[in-house]
């Protein structure tokens, strides 16, 4: 049996408002959230940008969604995890303020912002599943314990993951930090000393003080390096290199078993919006933006996989090629495969277009 994709096409240039519009008017006339109960503490899961990034879901949506949910008398709030990277959204307090400077305090939403996994991402909650590599994985609690779920995600590629967009906003974005570092644990970089200036980058960014300035470059500590990757996305001079081999496929995985222990407790109780709009090379984590795709428009779905095998189709169908040609040259379908496999919701799907 397939699975429902509901799809709201747009044109490059269009209008985020009158988009908004039709995004509510098929969520009313589907009954998307009608699952969506009185007295819900209801978290919509969202990614605020890195500052200067503009590919990020807009605040309006999320200011609709609020009040959607607020007409079926329940308590909506964002919610977003911290990051292993050093950066604007490390801990809560930093990443607050970076979201309001970003533009989506309550003044503009009309939604509170609770971070899901506490002041430093360490609150969390074990949730237990059938997976190929975990019996339980470590979900930020904020988002278990929520009574229900609307992740709004953006269509990306992806350095390791080949795109981001449903799966990895909930498998990399609602899991703690334990939850996080044992998704990167498997890729452990290395810096070329012939291509290193040592300038000292990765040694400011690098979440675990595993990299420190020798006498002819840097040095990765291989036994302190949690393998989160920064230093590969900081380096201008392409001196970090990943043994990628078996990684992509790993981390891939990992994290779509985490993606599959956010759903776990959200049986009927979660819709995902994915936005195939201002699609960039990098995710919005990375602050350099490069445009790979038209827009393209809205895919709206209960089954995040359904929603990401639709996104990922209709992308390279717009564009005319495979991603890897047009984002990162790497095995990019494993999210997809890999649930398949553990039973993780349903790539078969059924387009459906808003009229
Ligand atoms: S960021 Fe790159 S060039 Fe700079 S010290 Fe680190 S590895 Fe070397
Ligand atoms: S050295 Fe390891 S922990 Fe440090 S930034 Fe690079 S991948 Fe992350």
């Amino acid at each position: 049996m397939k699975e429902k994709v509901y799809f709201i096409p747009v044109s490059d240039g269009f209008d985020d408002d009158d988009a908004s519009r039709r995004l509510e008017d098929l969520i009313r006339e589907k009954g998307l959230l009608d699952f969506i109960r009185e007295r819900d503490l209801t978290a919509i899961k969202t990614h605020f940008g890195e500052g200067g990034k503009t590919g990020h879901v807009r605040p309006c949506y999320l200011k609709m969604l609020g009040e959607m949910i607020k007409a079926r008398k329940a308590k909506p709030f964002l919610t977003e995890t911290q990051t292993l990277y050093k950066g604007n959204r490390t801990d809560a307090v930093s990443h607050l303020a970076h979201a309001y400077a970003q533009g989506y305090g309550y003044e503009r939403t009309g939604l509170p912002i609770i971070m899901a996994d506490g002041l430093f991402g360490d609150e969390e909650t074990e949730v237990a599943i059938p997976g190929k590599i975990y019996r339980s994985v470590k979900i930020a609690s904020g988002v278990v314990k929520a009574s229900s779920l609307v992740v709004v995600s953006h269509f990306t590629g992806h350095m390791a993951a080949g795109f981001g967009c449903a799966i990895k906003n909930m498998g990399m974005g609602c899991s703690s930090r334990k939850g996080k570092m044992s998704q990167h644990s498997s890729a452990k970089p290395k810096i070329s000393a012939s291509s290193c200036t040592r300038c000292g980058a990765c040694v400011q960014w690098c979440p675990a003080s595993a990299v420190t300035i020798q006498a002819d470059s840097a040095v990765i500590d291989g036994a302190v390096c949690i393998g989160c990757g920064q230093c590969l996305a900081v380096c201008r001079f392409d001196a970090v290199t990943y043994d990628w081999g078996a990684t992509y496929e790993v981390l891939q995985k990992k994290m779509t078993e985490h993606a599959w222990g956010v759903a776990a407790g959200k049986k009927g109780t979660m819709l995902c919006i994915n936005f195939l709009t201002r699609i960039s090379k990098d995710c919005d984590c990375v602050t350099s933006y490069e445009r790979v795709a038209p827009d393209i428009g809205m895919l709206v779905s209960f089954d995040p996989v359904a929603a990401d095998a639709a996104s990922l189709d209709m992308v390279e169908e717009r564009v005319g090629r495979k991603l890897p040609q047009f984002a990162y040259q790497i095995p990019y379908r494993h999210q997809i495969d890999h649930a398949r496999e553990i039973g993780f919701g349903n790539p078969d799907y059924e387009l459906v277009t808003a009229s």
